[in-house]
């Protein structure tokens, strides 16, 4: 008697919430599925690290009320009502100096700019969604509409810094539908979630209920090259192991995928002459909290960092035990100095900067109880004009590769939302494409 040929699995490349998801849709649909991550946990971006004997985000996280696509999953994960709403604020830091952000009373007294400007600042930031309507936003550079809508000292002074944070220099050139997008997303003033079991529970959820529906997960290996076959694809891990894929999930950056695939998919996959966006980042675990504003851009404070994010603002002290979480980051290519620079170093010049910026709240050294700085070398790639039309699409070619990665987000902003979002539409393509596979065999039977 022959053994039953085992059906070929679809393998997905990296167990970030992309990957995660897009596994959980797979075994959901009775396909089976092997999950391969490099690193030692699950979560990508969202992954967990630890401060002072706590756990956290390595990267500071939050839900938004308007995240159309992770609520429902979290739904079904039976995590609904794990979400902690809570409303936050934003402030200001300008010049070393410290200012609230959130009314209309605020930015009459937001000094850094002429009060001629503060208004008109104001009056077109009430317009801008309507202003941007029927506009080709795709192909405007983002410099040329904010400059044009809100005049040059308004662009120079503070949005340019504050929305530059994000894309450094090139921030000017991106396109106005990349903000156009993420003004519908956030506001000052705004509610913001976090999962009480941290993200962390979101993953293991995911985790449980991929290997319990029969789906392998494979972590702390890296997927080392992918070449495809007339059946599908080999995909191999960094052990050797070599795994005969129906079709495979790539979630990992294009560039990435490029340096895995053989010649044949190599010569298939999008050729994009994107810039990958990085991050630098460091989590402050303090004794007192800051000014309580969830989120503070920082702009000409000599700081290496562009913006703080008080954590505990959003999810309360009692995660850490009483103190305060801050994280501080600055958005960089990976090749900027400070990827090459130790986290010891980077973690003692950043906390004198902190310090400085809040010298009425840090105000003894015991202040700062630890310190840890987390880098990310890919965190979305920069946008370029006209990107909508060169967007990848889901598939390789007509190969069996499929495509989930930031990449794919514009102009939304890259959220767990939106990964969530497009792994969903993924999934949905690669079993419409097993299907007419199918048919297509039983045809020619
Ligand atoms: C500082 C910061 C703040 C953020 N804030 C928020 C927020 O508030 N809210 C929000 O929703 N989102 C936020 N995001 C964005 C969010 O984290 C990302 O959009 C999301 O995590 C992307 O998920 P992903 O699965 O597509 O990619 P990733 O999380 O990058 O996952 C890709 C995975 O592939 C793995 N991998 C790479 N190479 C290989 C290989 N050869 N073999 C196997 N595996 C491999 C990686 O280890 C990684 O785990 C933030 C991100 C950052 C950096």
């Amino acid at each position: 008697m022959s053994t039953p040929v085992e059906p070929r699995p679809v393998v997905v490349i990296g167990g970030g919430i992309s990957g995660l998801t897009a596994a959980y849709r797979l075994t959901r649909a009775s396909i089976p599925v092997h999950l391969v991550e490099s690193a030692d946990q699950l979560g990508g971006l969202g992954m967990g690290g630890e401060i002072g004997g706590i756990e956290i985000e390595r990267f500071y996280h939050c839900v938004m009320p308007t995240d159309e696509h992770l609520l429902p999953l979290l739904d079904e994960l039976g995590l609904h009502d794990s979400i902690r709403w809570q409303p936050t604020t934003m402030g200001m830091n300008v010049d070393g100096r410290r200012f609230p952000f959130n009314s209309a009373v605020d930015l009459l007294r937001f000094t850094p700019l002429r009060l001629a400007h503060r208004i008109r600042f104001g009056a077109v930031s009430l317009l801008l969604r309507r202003l941007g309507r029927g506009k080709d936003l795709d192909n405007t550079r983002t410099e040329d509409w904010l400059r044009g809508v809100y005049g040059p000292t308004v662009w120079e002074r503070i949005l340019k810094p504050l929305f530059g944070a994000k894309f450094g220099d090139a921030f000017g050139e991106v396109p106005a539908r990349y903000l156009y997008q993420r003004l519908g997303r956030e506001s000052n003033v705004a509610t913001r979630g976090y999962p009480q079991g941290g993200y962390r529970e979101i993953v293991e959820r995911l985790r449980t209920a991929v290997e319990s529906g029969g789906g392998r997960i494979s972590c702390g290996v890296a997927v080392a090259d992918v070449a495809l076959d007339d059946d599908g694809a080999r995909v191999r891990l960094a052990t050797g192991e070599e795994i005969a894929a129906l079709s495979v999930v790539s979630t990992v950056p294009i560039p990435l995928l490029r340096s895995l695939a053989d010649e044949r998919l190599r010569a298939e996959l999008p050729r994009l002459r994107l810039d990958y966006q990085g991050v630098v980042n460091a989590v402050f675990l303090l004794d007192r909290p800051l000014d309580g504003h969830y989120w503070a851009p920082v702009i000409n404070c000599d700081t290496d960092f562009d913006g703080v994010v008080e954590m505990s603002a959003l999810t309360g002290t009692h995660r850490y035990g009483g103190r305060s979480l801050v994280y501080v980051m600055h958005y960089c290519g990976r090749n900027s100095p400070l990827f090459a620079e130790s986290e010891s170093e980077i973690a003692r010049r950043w906390t004198a900067q902190l310090r400085a910026l809040y010298p009425d709240r840090l105000t003894d050294t015991g202040a700062v109880e630890d310190v840890r700085v987390f880098k990310a070398p890919f965190v979305e790639p920069i946008p370029t004009l006209g990107y909508h039309e060169r967007m990848p699409a889901a598939r390789v070619g007509d190969t069996c590769v499929f495509l989930a990665t930031t990449a794919q987000i514009y102009p939304d902003v890259t959220s767990w939302n939106s990964s969530v979002g497009l792994a969903d539409r993924v999934v949905r393509e690669v079993i419409d494409n097993r299907d007419s596979a199918r048919r297509r065999t039983v045809v020619n039977a």
